[in-house]
């Protein structure tokens, strides 16, 4: 297995319930580590960039709004695996289909406000990364 690195948010619904430590400390539970951080209002600007692939999706509109709607935590994290290893510990898509122990599962409101996201292929890790952080900011 490979050491990888992936992007994650922690998404505004986390942010307002003050459980970014609570979620950060099941990634590293997991054997992931953050190695960059930053908290910020996501524009909506930002959101609709980064959900490109999701444009022509019904739920687009508001998944942008959401994400704009307050702060994010966005990290990188490192570790064996971990593009896959962070989609695990994170759950499905909608937390009412998540299994048990399971950040969205846990801590998901729907499946628009889910809590967190993580990359889904290398390709895109590469690119998530890079959409928000600079390589001065990673320290491994
Ligand atoms: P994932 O985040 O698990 O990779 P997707 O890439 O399919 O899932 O969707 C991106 C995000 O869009 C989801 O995390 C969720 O916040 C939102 N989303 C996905 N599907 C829906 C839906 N049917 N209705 C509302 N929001 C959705
Ligand atoms: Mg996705």
């Amino acid at each position: 297995m490979a050491i990888e690195r992936t992007l994650s948010i922690i998404k505004p619904d986390a942010t307002r319930r003050n459980i970014t430590g609570l979620i950060t400390a099941r990634l590293e539970a997991a054997g992931l580590r953050s190695i960059a951080q930053r908290r910020f209002f996501m524009t909506r600007q930002q959101a609709e960039k980064f959900y490109a692939v999701h444009a022509e999706r019904a739920f687009f509109d508001d998944l942008c709004d959401f994400m704009a709607s307050g702060p994010v935590l966005v990290q990188v994290l490192e570790g064996e695996n971990a593009i896959a290893r962070n989609r695990e510990v994170m759950g499905a898509t909608n937390p009412a289909n998540a299994d048990e122990g399971t950040i969205r599962k846990e801590f998901g409101e729907s499946i628009e406000a889910n809590s967190a996201h993580g990359s889904d292929s290398p390709e895109n890790a590469a690119i998530e990364i890079a959409f928000f952080f600079s390589e001065l900011d990673i320290v491994g």
